[in-house]
């Protein structure tokens, strides 16, 4: 009896994943990294049910199993429990009308959960230095939830280097950093606002996600958060050696 009872939710929520729709695999993944304790804000859970997952990764893989996936270009898209983790670092920062900074936005996923976190109000700039897949994010991103807020404007996707932030839409009350700086980048700090906050993986083969806090008095603190693995910020031509 006692084995049926921790047994029968486990099959249940497993048949849901196999058999369901979609909408219903991604809130179930939503769900499952609530009940382990990644996700606590009803915020951030509420945009990642909004953007299908399953709209950003390519065909042939799993959207909805919790591990990064290849998208090409030597690049992948995080774990969901990744992206889940820096929209919970970053969500007092992610309010309606703020400005907010992706760079190495890859599929554009955590643009558009940023996108939905600022409403028709904020700016929401993703920078990425592969044009390929900015022209694949814009794509997905048309497909999904956040379609509004591209075509008015309020979210929008450029070929750069990330490395250089974006000045246009600076300063940027968040700023998120998709790929392993072995530095963190000066510009980045400078385009980051009196009260703002970066989240940026830091390290070659062994990187931690590191938090930067820029007080209002324009001092910067940096706490180490985690333990990570990401693909590198770097230069294209260096990313594209081998492919
Ligand atoms: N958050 C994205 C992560 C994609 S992987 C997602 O989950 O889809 C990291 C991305 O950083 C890759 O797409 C890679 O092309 C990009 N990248 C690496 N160095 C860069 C740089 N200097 N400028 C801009 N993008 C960069």
């Amino acid at each position: 009896m006692e084995v049926l009872r921790f047994y029968l939710p486990f099959k249940r929520f497993f048949r849901q994943l196999w058999t369901s729709g979609s909408t219903d695999k991604n809130k179930a993944l939503v769900e499952s990294l609530m009940q382990c304790g990644v996700i606590k804000s009803p915020k951030v859970a509420e945009v990642m049910e909004a953007i299908d997952r399953g709209l950003f990764v390519p065909d042939g893989n799993s959207p909805y199993h919790d591990s990064p996936m290849q998208i090409g270009y030597n690049a992948t898209i995080s774990a969901p429990h990744m992206h889940a983790t820096c929209l919970e670092l970053l969500e007092n920062h992610l309010k309606p009308g703020m400005h907010a900074l992706d760079v190495g936005s890859g599929t554009g996923y955590l643009t558009a959960c940023f996108a939905m976190m600022l409403g028709p109000n904020g700016c929401v700039v993703g920078v990425e230095h592969i044009p390929e897949l900015v022209a694949t994010s814009t794509d997905n991103i048309t497909k999904s939830g956040a379609a509004s807020l591209l075509k008015h404007g309020s979210l929008s996707l450029h070929v750069g280097d990330g490395r250089l932030g974006w000045p246009e839409n600076a300063p940027y009350d968040a700023i998120h950093v998709g790929a392993a700086a072995p530095e963190i980048p000066q510009p980045l700090i400078d385009q980051l606002k009196p009260g703002g906050r970066l989240v940026i993986p830091v390290g070659k083969s062994f990187q931690d996600l590191k938090v930067v806090d820029k007080k209002i008095d324009g001092s910067v603190t940096i706490q180490s958060k985690l333990s990570v693995r990401y693909v590198p910020l770097t230069s294209r031509a260096a990313q594209l050696q081998n492919y």
